[in-house]
């Protein structure tokens, strides 16, 4: 006799069936949305070729000679540097995708500004499975790779989940700018800064709020069409912070970042 109260496929299976779908359309959303996350995280072994090095995970474009790819390595010992002496010593293990090909690299995460000619110099995937670091050929240099790896190193330290809950963007990008000395040489930007240090002086109100370090809390605020004016606020507040506290006091408000509920503003006190 048949029995019609009894389900075909068991609640166990439903369940499985469902997870399975959902993981499905997950990677559909990923390969639409993030197609450059994606291929970082994991299909980077299919269009690279790993260096065999044991204290970062390189990849470079099969096009690279022997000696390119000998500089690569000795490029990342000396960005390394900076980041000892930033943290006293360098705990991450990022991926590095270097090229010498544009094009290999906007498979990772380069974009081309507006005028489709320059391409972006570094950019790093901060994911819950580790750093991901993308240098274009004109971010192949120590202090685009310093910066990068700067972002790595506070993930690395804080976690993931408490770098994206409780750190500001500007403090990330303030201290990734301490190991960037490209900043010094930015002409332009230190002549938009007097101009408009002297428009603050006829208004001194809209100045102040449009680019107060409160309002660049997170990366949609912070990357504008004013993210070098950014770059330059955040720099200097670091600076001074860091000048202040040394390495001790870094490591001091990344160890109370992780083990207190107290925010970051409140970790980071000045006094
Ligand atoms: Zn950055």
């Amino acid at each position: 006799m048949l029995n019609f109260f009894k389900t075909p496929i068991s609640i166990k299976k439903w369940i499985g069936i469902a997870f399975l779908l959902l993981i499905f359309w997950l990677v559909i959303l990923a390969c639409f949305y993030a197609p450059t996350l994606l291929r970082s995280v994991f299909l980077k072994d299919f269009y690279l070729d790993k260096l065999e090095y044991k204290q970062a995970n390189i990849y470079v474009n099969p096009e690279m000679n022997k000696e390119e790819r000998k500089d690569i390595i000795f490029l990342y010992q000396q960005s390394r540097l900076r980041i000892d002496s930033l943290f006293g010593s360098t705990e991450s293990k990022p991926s590095i995708l270097v090229g010498n090909r544009g094009e290999t690299m906007q498979l990772f995460g380069h974009s081309t500004d507006e005028k489709n000619t320059q391409l972006q110099t570094g950019m790093t995937h901060l994911t819950p499975f580790g750093a991901y670091i993308v240098l274009s050929p004109s971010g192949t240099n120590i202090d685009v790779l310093s910066h990068e790896l700067c972002h790595a190193e506070l993930m690395k330290r804080v976690g993931w989940q408490i770098r994206r809950k409780k750190i500001p963007i500007w403090f990330d990008e303030g201290l990734a700018m301490l190991v960037d000395k490209r900043f010094e040489y930015w002409a332009d930007l230190q002549k938009d800064w007097v101009k408009l240090s002297e428009l603050e002086n006829n208004n001194s109100d809209s100045l102040s709020s449009k680019f107060s370090l409160q309002n660049l809390q997170t990366t949609e605020q912070f990357f504008t069409e004013n993210a070098q004016i950014h770059y330059f606020l955040a720099q200097k507040e670091v600076a001074y912070w860091y000048n202040k506290k040394q390495k001790k006091g870094l490591l001091e408000l990344i160890n109370n970042l992780r083990t207190t509920k107290n925010s970051f503003s409140e970790n980071y006190k000045l006094d």
